[in-house]
């Protein structure tokens, strides 16, 4: 018997009006697999990540997660939701809560974890993202990289099987990119189930099991890193990373 993938789209559509977003996209990522997406601005990189979670739905298609299709709404969307981490470029913390309160909301109020429980968690997953001397402080109070990483901590409180990443390193100042990067490789290398959006093409060589590379709302190919970065074999792979590298 093979596993279901943990994740699968298959022949995914996606309009904005008359755009046509997302175009018959099928993907399957397996447990413990890292999917790095990369592609032109524009190409539909963070629709198909907020497809996966059902911040916007979809015109046709199925999604599933961990075998299961995601349903319209309901409490079942809600369980499969929160199956999903997601970890955006501009970190979302909620700004009067203090990091351990950020981190432990979620598993207290939708997972139903006592609140010392979900505290002792929280500060095992702070310390995890090198973080948990910072708990008692603001949002505001710590740098950009040590914000998102206090982002991806509230992300792993929540148990998720597939955690996702749209740019997490994008609004960041240059120093600060490695040390969120170090944390997502790490996960990555304790066997997380992964899928990120990201330029950072060093990031996706070491760690990624599979590029993906989308343009104009097409998955155009999909290959190990080596093979995508050494040898592309569409045209606009090619220019895409021309540009790029
Ligand atoms: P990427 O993340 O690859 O840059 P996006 O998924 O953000 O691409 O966007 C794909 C296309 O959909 C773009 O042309 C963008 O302008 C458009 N788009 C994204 N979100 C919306 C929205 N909520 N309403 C209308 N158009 C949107
Ligand atoms: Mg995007």
């Amino acid at each position: 018997m093979t596993a279901t993938p943990l994740v699968t789209l298959e022949n995914v559509d996606k309009h904005f009006g008359e755009l046509h977003v997302l175009r018959g996209i099928n993907l399957a990522v397996e447990r413990g697999e890292v999917v790095v997406v990369i592609g032109p601005s524009g190409s539909g990189k963070s629709t198909l990540c907020r497809t996966i979670n059902r911040l916007e739905t979809i015109d046709s298609g199925v999604i599933t997660i961990d075998g299961v299709p995601l349903p319209e709404e309901g409490r079942g969307l809600a369980r499969l939701r929160s199956d999903v981490g997601m970890v955006f470029q501009s970190f979302n913390l909620f700004a009067h809560k203090t990091v351990l309160q950020n981190v432990t909301i979620g598993p207290i109020k939708v997972r139903k974890k006592g609140k010392a429980d979900a505290e002792k968690r929280a500060l095992e997953l702070l310390d995890r993202v090198g973080i948990a001397n910072q708990a008692n402080k603001y949002p505001a109070q710590l740098s950009g990289g040590q914000q998102q990483r206090v982002a991806i901590a509230r992300a792993l409180a929540m148990e998720p099987k597939v955690l996702m990443f749209d740019e997490p390193t994008s609004a960041l100042d240059p120093e600060m990119v490695q040390e969120v990067l170090d944390v997502m490789t790490s996960l990555a290398s304790e066997g997380m189930t992964m899928i990120v959006v990201t330029h950072e093409m060093g990031f996706a060589r070491r760690a990624a099991n599979r590029v993906v590379f989308m343009a104009d709302g097409e998955i155009v190919e999909q290959a190990s890193p080596d093979d995508f970065f050494d040898n592309p074999s569409s045209q606009r792979a090619k220019d895409f990373l021309s540009k790029i590298l």
